[in-house]
């Protein structure tokens, strides 16, 4: 276990450092902002939605290693995915970080986002970790109102 949580550390130091598809989409149809004021926090998620799955998907801002790891994560993940599964991924993955820190984590499947399932023990990071899939999901409602975890 241990040299998996190596593992995962390692991982989202990499994606904090060169986070992927940071940048801001030529062509975009939805984006929105998201703000986790507790940390400081604040992305912008950009997609271009095309028949009901994700053409293309960026992120930009500024947070913590845990904020932007994921974010970089979750794009890398559901590009190219129809919109079903990347909800059912999103309910998953939330599951995984908000689930008790006394239960293995059911990670089957998940890929890298298995990485940030070491979070539920630190209530303070769940909403760091989760921020950049709220703020998908809202651009993909096409909510126009900021997102906020409070
Ligand atoms: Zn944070």
């Amino acid at each position: 276990m241990s040299d998996l949580r190596e593992l995962y550390q390692e991982l989202i130091v990499d994606h904090h450092k060169n986070p992927r598809n940071f940048r801001k989409l030529e062509v975009s149809s939805h984006h929105a902002v998201g703000n986790n004021p507790i940390c400081g926090d604040r992305i912008t998620v950009h997609l271009l939605i095309k028949d009901d799955a994700v053409e293309d998907i960026a992120f930009e801002g500024t947070g913590c290693a845990i904020c932007t790891a994921s974010a970089s994560v979750m794009t890398e993940t559901v590009k190219g995915r129809h919109l079903w599964e990347v909800e059912s991924l999103f309910d998953r993955f939330h599951d995984v970080v908000t689930g008790s820190p006394d239960e293995a984590p059911d990670t089957s499947g998940l890929g890298k986002l298995a990485a940030f399932a070491g979070v539920r023990e630190f209530p303070m990071r769940v909403k760091c970790a989760t921020l950049a899939w709220h703020t998908m999901h809202a651009a993909i409602e096409k909510k126009n109102e900021p997102v906020t975890t409070e």
